[in-house]
C-alpha cells in the first residue's frame, strides 16, 4: 500500500476489489447510457443488486462522458455509488486528458455535495475504454491531489486496483508525485 498526507486529507493506493470496499461511496466506472457492462460496472451491479439499476433508470437516462450521477449502494457495504463516466481512448489527441481529469472531478464534487468523508475510485477509462495506464495514472492522482489541496476534502479517497499491473502503476506515480509536488 502507498499513502499520502495532503493536510488533513489522505490518499491511498491499494489493491483490491472495490466491491469489498466500506468507504462511505464507491465510484463505478460507468458508460453514458448508463447500461451496466462488463468489467468494474458488471461487478457492481452484481453484486449491488438490481436496486442500483432500478435507481439509476427512474432519475436518468444519460450521462455526458467526463460528469457523474449517484444511486444508493444497495447490497454492497458503501452507503452510496457514484458512476463517472470516463472517455473511450482514441489517439490522446481528442481531449481524453481533460474528460478523464473531468470525470475524477465531478465524482469528487459530488462526494462534497453529500458531505462524505470517504470515497474509492477504480481506474476509470483504463479497462474496456483502452486509457495507457500511466498517463491515467498520473491524471486520477494529481486531479485527486489537486481537489485536496484546495478544498480539504474528503478526508480519505482511496484508489482500488484489480491488477497488480495498475496497482503497481499508481503506486509508481504517487510515488513521484510525493517527491515532486511536496
Ligand atoms: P472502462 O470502461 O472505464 O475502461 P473497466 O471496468 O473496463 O472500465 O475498467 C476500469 C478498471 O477497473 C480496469 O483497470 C479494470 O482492471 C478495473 N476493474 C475491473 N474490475 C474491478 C473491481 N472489481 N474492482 C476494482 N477495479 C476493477
Amino acid at each position: 500500500m502507498a499513502e499520502w498526507q495532503i493536510g488533513q486529507c489522505k490518499v491511498e493506493v491499494v489493491k483490491g476489489d472495490i466491491t469489498e470496499e466500506a468507504t462511505e461511496a464507491i465510484v463505478n466506472a460507468a458508460n453514458e447510457r448508463l447500461i451496466p457492462g462488463g468489467g468494474v460496472d458488471g461487478a457492481i451491479h452484481r453484486k449491488g443488486g438490481p436496486a442500483i439499476l432500478e435507481k439509476l433508470r427512474a432519475k436518468y437516462t444519460h450521462c455526458p462522458t467526463g460528469q457523474a450521477v449517484v444511486t444508493r449502494g444497495g447490497n454492497l457495504k458503501a452507503k452510496y455509488i457514484i458512476h463517472a463516466v470516463g472517455p473511450i481512448y482514441k489517439d490522446g489527441k481528442s481531449g481524453e486528458a481533460e474528460l478523464l481529469a473531468s470525470a475524477y472531478r465531478s465524482a469528487l464534487e459530488k462526494a462534497l455535495e453529500l458531505s462524505l468523508n470517504s470515497i474509492s475510485f477504480p481506474a476509470l477509462s483504463t479497462g474496456a475504454y483502452g486509457y495507457p495506464l500511466e498517463e491515467a495514472s498520473s491524471i486520477a492522482l494529481k486531479t485527486v491531489i489537486d481537489f485536496l489541496k484546495e478544498k480539504q476534502a474528503p478526508k480519505l479517497v482511496r484508489f482500488v486496483l484489480f491488477t497488480d499491473d495498475a496497482y503497481e502503476i499508481f503506486v509508481k506515480t504517487l510515488e513521484k508525485f510525493k517527491t515532486e509536488l511536496s
